[in-house]
């Protein structure tokens, strides 16, 4: 057990905060202190190939001890950290054979990780937790995930009577600012599928992802003196707000969950003279989520059909972006990859989850790159702040996923009971 924290332990120590202003990549110069770090550990263990390009994407290669042919499998992580929350001095503490009790984050500001709010910890009495100090995230959103498939591949390397395919092991920087994929190179990683280990809860198998685009709304107006202002103001904030109130009320992240999707207003900033609105739409559903964009113009032109007149030009302008779309579309097709996973887990006495994720992965863009690719939990809880935490155990139950799925591929149909003979061109 000592092995796996102090590996997962020297890579939150290390800062990797990403930054969505950036136009380089990596977006911030010290994700190369991790990924310089990792190249170099790639190295030592003994995996072959192992790369780093310009932009700091790291892969790797293990070797196929088999004679047979079997495909070429992929595990991918990512080792930036998000910018919501600090990740630089990262103070870990290990918590051993949790008594299912509140936590003392940082006694000094009465910062509490406590099972009565996060009610997940329960699942973990008796198991040894690493959580913060109270003061920066952990980063075992994905830290977690390079350390499992860096054990696993160790694991893998030093038992070589366990019999395998090739494996290739990829990990990226910009993850948490949504460009994890986008420079990720698709045909040089030459898997047939892969699986990101970016999930939480320890079982966790997801495939299925919302479709995702985001609006930035702005609202023009006419500032007047107050006092004279009859007739003559347009107050661009209450246009906004009137915008905002459009919208269905509880079709928000807080009243929604499963498969249920979503409007977000995040941002919001404003002036009598010009307020800018930015929200996310969500959804899994792809009709859904187009009648949701079309809410939106709908909206546009009813607020932009009222003040013509007086305002002489459109008044509220709309641009809508996609983000990236459910991988479903691109994983179905080859469930047997999916199959796979499930039966990995339960090899290994994990209780599978599957569940739409409400969110993205790098996965998904990297499905619609040709790279199929469902996501496996890597076992921390409470991502992207100071609660954040990680049950050893968990990283030690993923570690055993990884190895359980290079197995079952080397065998006749993956281990699967019913043939599948499908396979991606
Ligand atoms: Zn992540």
């Amino acid at each position: 057990m000592q092995h796996i924290i102090d590996r997962f332990i020297s890579y939150v120590t290390i800062d990797t905060e990403s930054d969505a202003n950036s136009e380089t990549t990596p977006s911030t110069a010290k994700q190369w202190d991790l990924a310089n770090k990792l190249v170099e550990e790639l190295k030592a263990i003994g995996m072959q190939d192992v790369t780093i390009d310009d932009k700091s994407y790291i892969m790797a290669t293990l070797p196929s001890n088999v004679d047979h042919e079997v495909p070429t499998i992929g595990f991918v992580s990512h080792f930036d950290t998000t910018p919501d929350f600090t990740g630089a001095n990262v103070k870990p503490q290990i918590i051993p054979n949790y008594d299912g009790k509140d936590i003392i984050l940082n006694a000094e500001q009465n910062i509490i990780l406590s099972p009565s709010y996060f009610k997940d910890l329960l699942l973990y009495k008796g198991q040894t937790l690493i959580t913060t100090d109270g003061t920066t995230l952990l980063g075992a959103d994905d830290k977690a995930g390079i350390t499992e498939i860096m054990t696993a591949m160790e694991f893998l390397i030093n038992n070589p009577e366990i019999k395998h395919g090739k494996i290739r092991v990829g990990f990226t920087p910009d993850e948490e600012i949504g460009r994890g994929a986008h420079h990720f190179d698709v045909d040089k990683f030459g898997a047939d599928w892969a699986y990101t280990m970016d999930g939480s809860q320890v079982g966790e198998l997801e495939y299925e992802n919302f479709n995702a685009a985001g609006a930035k709304i702005t609202f023009k107006g006419k500032s007047v003196h107050p006092g004279y202002a009859k007739g003559k103001m347009i107050n661009s904030i209450l246009i906004a707000n009137n915008f905002i109130n459009a919208l269905p009320k509880d079709e928000t992240p807080q009243e929604t969950r499963g498969y249920e999707g979503f409007f977000h207003v995040n941002h919001l900033s404003g002036s009598i003279e010009e307020t800018v609105v930015e929200l996310i739409i969500r959804d899994h559903n792809k009709k859904k989520f187009e009648k949701r964009k079309e809410l939106i113009e709908k909206i546009t032109k009813k607020i932009n059909k009222k003040f013509a007149k007086q305002f002489g030009e459109d008044i509220v302008i709309t641009e809508i972006k996609d983000q990236y779309y459910n991988m479903k579309e691109k994983v179905v097709p080859v469930k047997h990859i999916v199959d796979i996973a499930e039966k990995a887990m339960k090899e290994v006495d994990v209780k599978p989850l599957i569940k739409p994720i409400r969110g993205g992965t790098d996965g998904c863009q990297l499905s619609y790159k040709g790279l199929p690719c469902p996501n496996i939990f890597a076992g921390g809880h409470n991502f992207h702040g100071k609660y954040e935490y990680v049950p050893v155990e968990s990283m030690q139950k993923a570690v055993e996923v990884i190895v359980k799925i290079a197995e079952l591929t080397s065998m006749p149909n993956f281990g699967l009971e019913a043939p599948k003979t499908k396979k991606k061109k």
